[in-house]
């Protein structure tokens, strides 16, 4: 029954389903681009945004996995120690005379 309406309205409709292929073809492949710059930008966003974090250039940074900062261990090396009031930076290797 379906099959014998398929075949009676097929040559109708034939161009109705060459518009609806095109705009699901090109759909799918905008999403496709849309959806790789969007997590390309995600990626750039979050790596401007973990460069921020001062730790690694602060004084008190220790590098142990076990204790990283003996100052602020809650919040050494996450997002939060970007605003981190404790930051000092390495004492100068230059000489003040
Ligand atoms: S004092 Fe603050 S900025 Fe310095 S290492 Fe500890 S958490 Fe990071």
């Amino acid at each position: 029954m379906v099959l014998q309406l398929w075949f009676e309205y097929y040559p109708i409709l034939q161009p109705l389903f060459v518009g609806i292929c095109f705009c699901l073809a090109w759909g799918i492949i905008g999403l496709l681009v849309w959806n790789l710059g969007s997590a390309i930008a995600y990626s750039i966003r979050t790596s401007q945004r973990m460069h921020q974090i001062p730790c690694s250039r602060c004084r008190y940074f220790t590098n142990d996995s076990h204790l990283k900062c003996p100052v602020r261990p809650d919040i050494a090396l996450s997002e939060a120690a970007i605003s981190c009031g404790d930051f000092a930076p390495p004492p100068s290797l230059t000489l003040e005379i």
